[in-house]
């Protein structure tokens, strides 16, 4: 009878939260690979430092989640290099009341970053499976300020425009007008631009118009045209 209450009373017990062995590589992954390479905006580490980058890689490659490298996910895509997601998060500045359209959910690994830094976060992903995988490990992560649509991201997400900010992650030849359209004005824009050669491009929406400038070369995969 004594044992049996026993069992029962440490069930009660509040349950430790488990411990994140990845956090020291993570830390690493942050002083080493990004700080180093000159992203120093104090909001964009400290989210590198939060989001459990190894939930959002096929398990069988957990092992490499914090290299220096971008990683496949399945389905001919992949994850950027850590370095990748860090710069255009700084890049992009976007701040806690902003809302963030980002186009090419992947794994979700760079929606969850930006949810640490915008108030809201949409994401669209044109590979079906991708998105309804990403959907379920941000929903098991906690990140309800997240929201997953399955489709052509070309034309954005009118229901939810105009953006404070947008972020591409695949690279189309030129800039989707849809993507200008919903960017609000003093809003700004992170894209990868080009095919064989691609560069990524910051878009300010200014008074003045929209003014354009190419940052560093890139690889990613080409941004992809749905039906119609
Ligand atoms: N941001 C992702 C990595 C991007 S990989 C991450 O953090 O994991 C680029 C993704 O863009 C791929 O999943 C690809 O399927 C998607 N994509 C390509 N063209 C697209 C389009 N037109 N609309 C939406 N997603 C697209």
């Amino acid at each position: 009878m004594l044992l049996v209450s026993c069992c029962v009373a440490l069930m009660l017990l509040p349950q430790p939260r488990a411990v994140d062995s990845f956090a020291p590589l993570r830390a690493a992954m942050v002083t080493d690979q990004i700080q180093r390479r000159g992203v120093a905006d104090p909001r964009v580490l400290d989210a590198m430092r939060t989001v459990p980058r190894h939930r959002f890689v096929p398990a069988t490659l957990q092992h490499l989640a914090y290299t220096d490298r971008p990683l496949p996910i399945g389905l001919d895509q992949t994850i950027s290099q850590p370095f990748i997601v860090a710069y255009m998060s700084e890049a992009l500045g976007a701040e806690r009341t902003h809302n963030v359209l980002e186009i090419g959910t992947g794994s979700g690994y760079q929606a969850a970053v930006l949810a640490h830094l915008a108030r809201v976060v949409y994401t669209i992903e044109i590979v079906p499976e991708l998105a309804r995988r990403a959907a379920a490990t941000l929903k098991d992560l906690g990140f309800t300020s997240v929201h997953v649509r399955e489709g052509d991201g070309y034309a954005g997400w009118p229901e939810q425009a105009p953006f404070d900010r947008i972020m591409v992650t695949a690279a189309p030849e030129r800039i989707p007008q849809p993507l200008i359209d919903q960017l609000r004005a003093g809003g700004r824009m992170v894209i990868p631009v080009g095919s064989a050669e691609q560069w990524l491009t910051v878009v300010e929406k200014t008074a003045a118009g929209v003014i354009e400038r190419r940052t560093i070369p890139v690889r990613f995969v080409p941004f992809r045209r749905g039906r119609g």
